[in-house]
C-alpha cells in the first residue's frame, strides 16, 4: 500500500513526489504520457518565459547557457530529478477512476488497480482544448496544438487567437516562409502577451508582413479556406492549415470522477481546497499545480505551483506518521 499516489508526472507532480519521498512515504507517480508530457507536446522551439531558477523543484539547480531555458532544457532538467531521485514512475498509464476514502484508496487505471492510502492530482490543463464550436473544427487540416513551422513554408495558414502561443506561432510561421493570417475575436492583440513578443508582432502587423483580422469570429473552417465574419462584413480567407490556439483547460469530467468537487462561486470552476493544505473536499485527495486553477490555467503555473509540494508533504507526513 502506497502512503500517497501522484496522478500526472509534471513538474507539479514530480516536485510534490520528491518532497514527499524526503518525507519518508512511500510514493509512486502514475502519468498516461512520458515523462514531464505537457513539456514533450509543447512546441519544439519552445523558450520558458521564467528564468531557470524559477522552475527549479527539490533544490536541485537548473544550470542552462541562455538567459530563458529552452524546452529540451527544461525536458533534461525534469528527467535528471525524477532519476536522481529514484522516483517510482509508472509512466504510459492513464488514471481512470477513483473509489475508497483516505487511508484505503483503489485507483483505477487503463492497466489495473493500485491501492494507496492519499492522492495527489496534479494532472495540468493541456489535455482539453478550449474548442471553438465552429463547423468543420475536426478537419484534419486543423490543429489546437503548433509543433513547428517548417512544413508550412509558402502555405497559407490561419492563426486562431492573439495571447503568447498564438504570437509566437504567427511569428515563427512567417519567419519560415508561410503567409499568416492571425484571426482575433478581439480588439487588439492581447495585453497578456510577453512585453517581448508583443511589440514584434504588432510590428510585423503593421508592416503587413502578417494579415490580422481583428473583432473577427469564424463562421467555418472548410478544406481550402476559412469563412469569418470581420467588422467590415463576410471574409473567405484561402486556408492551407489552420492553428486554433484558444487555450486549453482541466479534464473537468476526469475530476468529477475522481470527487474533486468545483467551487460554485468560482467562474473558472476551480478546485475547492484548503490553501493550507490543498486538500480537496474529499478527505485524502489532494490537488497541486495548475489544476488549482480550474479553466483560469494561468492562475498557477510552474513558477508558483512548485510550492504547493512542501505544503502537501508537509501535511501527509503529519497525517501518516500520526497514523502509525
Ligand atoms: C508554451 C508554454 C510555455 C510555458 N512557459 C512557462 C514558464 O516559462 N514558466 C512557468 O512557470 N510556466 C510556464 N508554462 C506553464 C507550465 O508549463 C504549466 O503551468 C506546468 O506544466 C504545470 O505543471 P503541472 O505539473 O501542474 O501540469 P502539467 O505539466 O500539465 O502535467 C500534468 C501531467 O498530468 C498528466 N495526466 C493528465 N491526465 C492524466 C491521467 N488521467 N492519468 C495520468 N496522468 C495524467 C499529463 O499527461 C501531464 O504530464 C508554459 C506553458 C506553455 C503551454
Amino acid at each position: 500500500m502506497l502512503d500517497v499516489l501522484i496522478i500526472g508526472a509534471g513538474p507539479v507532480g514530480l516536485a510534490c513526489a520528491l518532497e514527499a519521498q524526503r518525507k519518508g512515504l512511500q510514493v509512486a507517480l502514475v502519468e498516461k504520457g512520458a515523462l514531464v508530457n505537457s513539456l514533450v507536446g509543447y512546441p519544439t522551439n519552445m523558450e520558458f518565459f521564467s528564468t531557470p531558477e524559477l522552475l527549479e523543484i527539490g533544490g536541485y539547480p537548473f544550470p542552462t547557457s541562455h538567459y530563458k531555458p529552452l524546452r529540451e532544457d527544461g525536458l533534461d532538467y525534469y528527467q535528471r530529478v525524477a532519476t536522481s531521485e529514484k522516483l517510482t514512475l509508472r509512466l504510459h498509464e492513464r488514471v481512470l477512476n477513483l473509489t475508497g476514502e483516505q487511508g484505503n484508496f483503489t485507483v483505477t487505471t487503463d492497466k489495473g488497480e493500485i491501492q494507496t492510502r492519499n492522492v495527489v492530482v496534479a494532472t495540468g490543463f493541456y489535455d482539453v482544448p478550449n474548442p471553438l464550436n465552429v463547423l468543420g473544427e475536426d478537419l484534419p487540416h486543423v490543429s489546437h496544438y503548433y509543433k513547428e513551422p517548417y512544413q508550412h513554408a509558402t502555405q497559407n495558414i490561419v492563426v486562431v487567437g492573439a495571447k503568447n502561443s498564438s504570437a509566437k506561432a504567427a511569428l515563427q510561421l512567417t519567419r519560415a516562409g508561410a503567409n499568416v493570417t492571425l484571426l482575433v475575436r478581439g480588439s487588439e492583440v492581447s495585453d497578456s502577451v510577453k512585453y517581448w513578443i508583443r511589440p514584434d508582432l504588432v510590428n510585423r502587423i503593421a508592416e503587413g508582413r502578417i494579415t490580422a483580422h481583428f473583432n473577427t469570429t469564424i463562421v467555418a473552417i472548410r478544406p481550402g479556406a476559412v469563412d469569418v465574419l470581420t467588422p467590415a462584413g463576410p471574409l473567405t480567407v484561402p486556408t492551407d492549415f489552420v492553428y486554433a490556439l484558444t487555450g486549453y483547460h482541466p479534464d473537468e469530467a476526469l475530476l468529477g470522477r475522481l470527487g474533486v468537487e468545483p467551487d460554485p462561486a468560482d467562474e473558472a470552476r476551480a478546485p475547492l481546497f484548503d490553501p493550507a493544505t490543498h486538500e480537496t473536499t474529499r478527505p485524502g485527495l489532494f490537488v497541486a499545480g495548475t489544476v488549482c486553477g480550474g479553466r483560469a490555467t494561468s492562475r498557477w503555473f510552474i513558477e508558483n505551483g512548485r510550492h504547493h509540494a512542501q505544503l502537501i508533504a508537509a501535511h501527509l507526513a503529519a497525517g501518516v506518521l500520526q497514523s502509525v
